[in-house]
């Protein structure tokens, strides 16, 4: 089979890969039908060393189940199933808490001889606690949307949730990448009534608005701050969802955040030190938000795409082959692309 690998910084290589065989009796094999690049899939293509084994890519796919092992129940061959971005058993009491993310029997797609989404096959671990099954035929028109439920929707609506957001909030989302717009498409379906999108991208933001989003700030740092308090009276918002993962936006959610408020961090952290001294202790804030377990949300989102309350779809703005995955990568690091869908 072809497959994306990542040899280094901006080396990602499409090549010829053994086909995946069942290895564990709860093992299936799903065909590829779409896949995509992610925001997180940017930082290695950034700063990954070069190694010569190089690392199969991708954690967002959907398809078409070929196979499974003897023990997978569920899932069938020739169902339109979508992954979460990890996979997990969905029984042990991590997952039964509602945090698959942290699945006893779990582990993370390109690693410890798993494939890679951006493939043209998956051997998926765990098949029956991870696969969820889609109801519609694999050329819907539906699909795109669809895979969002196996990251960025998800993660957009963990930030959402772990942030509290409920009915007449008023939320603030920094960042206009995918999540940070899934995050304002969750906040505005949780019933947030004023949702201030931080973000400089004309287009993104405007897609934003589209969202839910009701005030758009595109300043940064302090002006930024400034800006969003100004817009609140004074004080920022009870409720921030930051989805960027640098040191400057987390500094600014805790700048746009009212005393007793939560910020919710989504953004893979590009720093290890924060500002969680004196300061923040004496405001009272809360600090929440993490990895999402995407398979916890799957079933719940998914009926609002099927029935068109929502259209996360619409957050792929541009498609390619899978052998044009190294320009996908391309147009997402020099934010020509938001987010690019992969159609094998
Ligand atoms: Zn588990």
């Amino acid at each position: 089979m072809r497959a994306a690998v990542m040899y280094g910084a901006g080396d990602v290589r499409v090549e010829q890969r053994p086909d995946p065989r069942i290895q564990q009796p709860t093992d299936a094999i799903v065909r590829v039908v779409l896949s995509c690049v992610c925001g997180s899939d940017l930082w290695p293509y950034a700063a990954m060393p070069a190694t010569d084994q190089g690392r199969p890519m991708g954690h967002e796919f959907l398809g078409v189940v070929e196979e499974t092992g003897s023990e997978v129940t569920g899932v069938r061959p020739g169902d339109v199933v979508v992954t979460p971005f990890t996979w997990a058993d969905n029984t042990c009491d991590f997952c039964a808490k509602g945090l698959q993310i942290s699945c006893r029997h779990g582990g993370r797609y390109g690693l410890d001889g798993v494939d890679g989404g951006q493939g043209e096959y998956v051997r998926v671990p765990q098949a029956q606690g991870t696969l969820v099954r889609l109801p519609v035929a694999e050329d819907s028109p539906l699909l795109p949307a669809l895979l969002t439920l196996s990251d960025v929707l998800c993660t957009g609506h963990h930030g959402a949730v772990t942030a509290g957001v409920a009915r007449g909030d008023t939320v603030t989302v920094i960042g206009d990448g995918a999540v940070g717009l899934s995050a304002v498409i969750a906040a505005k379906r949780l019933g947030a009534e004023r949702i201030i999108l931080m973000g400089r991208h004309r287009d993104r933001t405007d897609l934003g608005r589209d969202f839910g989003a009701t005030d758009v700030v595109a300043e940064r740092g302090e002006e930024g701050m400034a800006r969003v308090r100004d817009l609140t009276g004074g004080d920022g918002t009870g409720k921030v969802i930051e989805a960027v993962g640098t040191r400057q936006a987390i500094d600014t959610a805790f700048g746009v955040a009212v005393d007793g408020g939560t910020v919710s961090r989504l953004g893979v952290p590009q720093y290890n030190e924060g500002p969680i001294g004196p300061g923040m202790l004496m405001r009272n804030l809360t600090l929440t938000g993490g990895a999402a377990p995407a398979r916890a949300y799957i079933e719940e989102l998914m009926p609002d795409i099927l029935d068109g309350s929502i259209d996360p779809g619409r957050l792929f703005d541009r498609t390619i082959p899978l052998d044009r995955t190294p320009d996908g990568y391309r147009a997402m690091a020099d934010r020509q692309a938001l987010k690019v869908l992969i159609r094998i």
